[in-house]
């Protein structure tokens, strides 16, 4: 079976809600929708308080290319332009707060029905961007950009990534089961796009329901690849490796080998925004860890607040950590008080036992993190610097490429954050870049 070199086997436990069928969160009576809920330039809300707003309204207009609005999940009145605290920052951020006026209304033309595929790529992009997509396993880089490469870059390879390497999530694998067809549609439509007239759907292996399920839906032109389960096979560039052999160079794009990666997730709203105009106004999530209640799969609106999510499912359970995302790439936060974004693939809550909070050593040079980095990177070198804050020397050491995975930290002996020295380095040089 297709794999990449390296990585990791840590227990999956996707039992605790994989087969949960997804269910519908209620309607709120409040959102508190983030601004900010991609990668890129910011972008400027263009509605104050006291305004009237419908479903699928836009609140925010993006400022550049790469950048998208953010749109109205119900509707209701705009109570502010408040802030809240950003899940991946930690740091306070800008949010139109709205209060649900229990209509749920679309706002005027939504959703409505066309054909995609009698649309130009043009139009096809501008569908994309209007409605706010972005890529949904969790780095939310605006789709339309990543539609667009650059003219002297020939694209032959698209990929649908169903791998959902993370542990404990099953939002993609609940996905494609319930709705492939949205799923199929959408990498039809991402096929138009490219000019292409194959791609591959990638599922790891241990997702057998919907490897069979996808294989029949799927037109002949798409075709469904099992992948051997391993952390992280739905990396972009593990992912294009596994599949193509091609190795994304040093510092490079998957486009400098000619392939584009998009979501399961991705390819559901490519297709809502492009056939229907529907904006990115909800996403599945996967509410999950021995931590809550009841775990659930649910669809819920972005601007949901994390708060709610826990009781809907029951409460906490002798938690210990909340985490947005998986346990490997995802973020921990340290309040309910945050809002679900377009990149919220789980909502993650781990007891004391399932943690590992304790205090690390000295790197003793075991050689384990070089073996597990899927990046054929050196983790232990790299923070060894980041605990001086080298960010210059780690950067001669190929920081940059290192993808943020966290196989190095968990197999570290020395219970060594690497991860974090990385992010500690990076963000070290951004600084340096913008004081330059
Ligand atoms: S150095 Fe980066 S890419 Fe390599 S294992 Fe660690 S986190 Fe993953």
């Amino acid at each position: 079976m297709k794999t990449f070199k390296g990585g990791i086997h840590p227990p999956e436990e996707k039992q605790l809600v994989k087969d949960n069928p997804i269910v519908d969160f209620p309607l709120s009576s409040r959102y508190h929708v983030l601004v900010q809920q991609h990668l890129g330039a910011p972008a400027k809300p263009v509605v104050k308080a006291g305004d009237e707003v419908r479903k699928g309204q836009v609140l925010s207009e993006p400022l550049g290319f790469v950048s998208v609005p953010v749109h109205a999940p119900t509707s209701g009145r705009v109570k502010e332009i408040g802030r809240i605290v950003h899940p991946v920052t930690g740091l306070l951020a800008p949010c139109v707060v709205i209060d649900a006026d229990g209509r749920d209304e679309w706002a005027e033309g939504l959703p409505m029905e066309r054909d995609p595929f009698a649309m130009s790529r043009d139009e096809l992009l501008d569908a994309i961007k209007t409605a706010g997509v972005v890529g949904m396993g969790g780095a939310t880089f605006p789709t339309h950009v990543k539609l667009s490469p650059p003219k002297d870059k020939t694209i032959d390879t698209f990929i649908v990534n169903g791998a959902e390497c993370e542990p404990y999530l099953s939002s993609d694998h609940r996905l494609m089961l319930e709705q492939p067809e949205r799923v199929l549609k959408g990498a039809g439509v991402v096929m138009k796009i490219l000019g292409l007239d194959r791609a591959t759907i990638a599922i790891e292996a241990n997702k057998p329901d919907a490897i069979k399920l996808m294989r029949e839906k799927a037109p002949a032109e798409i075709q469904v690849e099992a992948l051997k389960v391993k952390y992280p096979q739905g990396a972009e560039k593990q992912l294009i490796n596994a599949l193509t052999g091609r190795e994304v160079p040093s510092g490079g794009l998957p486009m400098d080998v000619g392939a584009v990666v998009q979501n399961a997730g991705t390819c559901a709203a490519v297709w809502d925004a492009c056939a229907r105009g529907i904006p990115l106004i909800e996403r599945i999530t996967s509410v999950t860890g021995r931590g809550i209640v009841q775990p659930k799969n649910i669809r819920v609106r972005v601007g949901t607040l994390l708060r709610e999510v826990i009781e809907f499912s029951g409460g906490l359970n002798g938690a210990a950590k909340i985490i947005f995302g998986g346990p490997m790439m995802g973020i921990a936060q340290f309040t309910q008080d945050i809002a679900i974004m377009k990149g919220t693939s789980g909502v993650l809550v781990l007891r004391e036992e399932d943690t590992n909070i304790t205090d690390y050593s000295a790197c003793i040079s075991c050689g384990r993190c070089v073996e597990a980095c899927p990046m054929g990177l050196i983790p232990s070198t790299l923070s060894k610097l980041g605990e001086k804050g080298m960010w210059q020397k780690a950067k001669e050491n190929n920081l940059l490429d290192c993808v943020e995975c966290g196989s190095c930290t968990y197999v570290s002996p020395a219970n060594r954050p690497i991860v974090h020295f990385v992010k500690h380095l990076k963000a070290l040089s951004r600084a340096a870049s913008a004081k330059k």
